[in-house]
């Protein structure tokens, strides 16, 4: 069969996300082409980078220089390059969310792996797919195992039931938890990620962004959302049709499937690099439900999900300055939930927000998260 090449422009190109997007254009170069790479602070990684796939469009927000042969552009003039047919959104945070609009606007396939960008702004990022004609891709286990799993149904469905591996605490006690570690939180049992989401992972307030993503990739109303702790990460989401049944996705906790299945949509290839599920590693598949009351952060992005408005890019914009300080070792662990729950709190929310007031929104509740986090003890 031939195919056609798909030209992809990665943003975030040297973070998890980024470089095993890359694993796989090397392991499939007769359908997959890179035309551009943008990165963060990373210049060691981008400039091998550079060397290898030599884009056509680049941009670097350190002050390296780059390779001559190669246009340097803002992330937003790559995104919406004429030849650029799919872009790769893996930035971290609130990057992504400026070049993702801008590769809508023109038309574009977004592969998303950035949670923050539909979490700060769903209502607007699914009002501009229908008026331009764009696509959004997820790239996150969760999210591609239910768009799987509702390929060839009419979506009738009554459930979705979001898996959670739990994190490294699960079980934990809110006074064993008053003192864990950085290194302690960045070690995932499952899963190997970027530091922001790892530790997003331990709070789970990860979950709880991944449900608003849900609610506008998938137009599932929250209510009909429930989340499910399955610690071995083997069952990456389930579906609950009208009629009872579910259908379920599994394999093995690697990226590079849910990445691969985005980028070579709507087509299946073998890539041997992916291991095959060990039914030795299904012996003891658990699934219990949530303790709420042990994860604050998940409830906070709860609430901020069904108060709607602002409510949500303040609760990213507070997470993103709390788990800064985290892992800069500043605060304390349960004292990311404070500073959330504490700029919620002060928050005068916008309903149906515009891109300015979710900006806007966004920047009054990080200088307000830091505020608070400074006066902690
Ligand atoms: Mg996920």
């Amino acid at each position: 069969m031939v195919h056609q090449v798909k030209k992809i422009a990665i943003l975030g190109s040297t973070g998890s996300i980024g470089q095993q997007t890359l694993d796989i254009v090397r392991k499939f170069p007769d359908r997959l082409k890179v035309v551009g790479l943008a990165c963060g602070n990373n210049g060691v990684i981008f400039e091998d980078q550079l060397h290898e796939f030599n884009p056509k469009f680049a941009f670097s927000a350190g002050s390296f220089p780059l390779i001559t042969v190669m246009k340097p552009m803002s992330m937003e003039e790559i995104a919406s390059q004429p030849d650029v047919d799919v872009v790769v959104v893996a930035t971290t945070g609130k990057a992504g969310l400026g070049p993702t609009i801008s590769a809508l606007k023109a038309g574009k396939t977004v592969a998303i792996a950035n949670k923050e960008i539909l979490v700060m702004a769903g209502e607007l990022i699914t009002g501009m797919v229908a008026q331009y004609g764009s696509t959004i891709l997820p790239i996150d286990s969760e999210h591609c195992a239910v768009w799987q799993c509702l390929q060839g149904e009419s979506h009738k469905i009554s459930r979705l039931l979001l898996t959670a591996s739990g994190g490294p605490f699960f079980g934990m006690t809110k006074a064993q938890l008053a003192d864990v570690t950085v290194d302690e939180a960045l070690n995932h049992p499952t899963w190997k990620m970027g530091k922001k989401v790892t530790i997003d992972s331990a709070t789970l307030f990860n979950k709880g962004l991944e449900v608003i993503e849900a609610r506008w990739l998938f137009n599932i109303p929250y209510d009909n959302i429930e989340i499910i702790i399955h610690r071995q990460s083997i069952i990456h989401s389930m579906i609950e049709f009208v009629d009872g049944s579910i259908k379920a996705q599994l394999s093995t906790p690697d990226m590079h499937l849910p990445i691969q299945y985005a980028l070579l949509y709507p087509e299946r290839t073998a890539n041997d690099n992916i291991k095959p599920l060990s039914f030795n590693a299904m012996q003891s598949l658990t699934l219990e439900p949530v303790r709420y009351d042990d994860f604050p952060c998940l409830k906070l992005a709860l609430e901020a999900a069904k108060k709607g408005g602002t409510y949500p890019a303040v609760l990213c914009a507070a997470d993103e300055v709390a788990v800064d300080l985290f892992i800069n070792r500043k605060t304390k662990f349960l004292q990311i939930a404070e500073i959330i729950e504490r700029t919620m709190a002060l928050h005068k929310p916008v309903p149906k927000p515009s891109l300015a007031e979710i900006i806007e929104s966004d920047k009054w509740a990080g200088e307000t998260a830091r505020e608070i986090a400074g006066k902690l003890t």
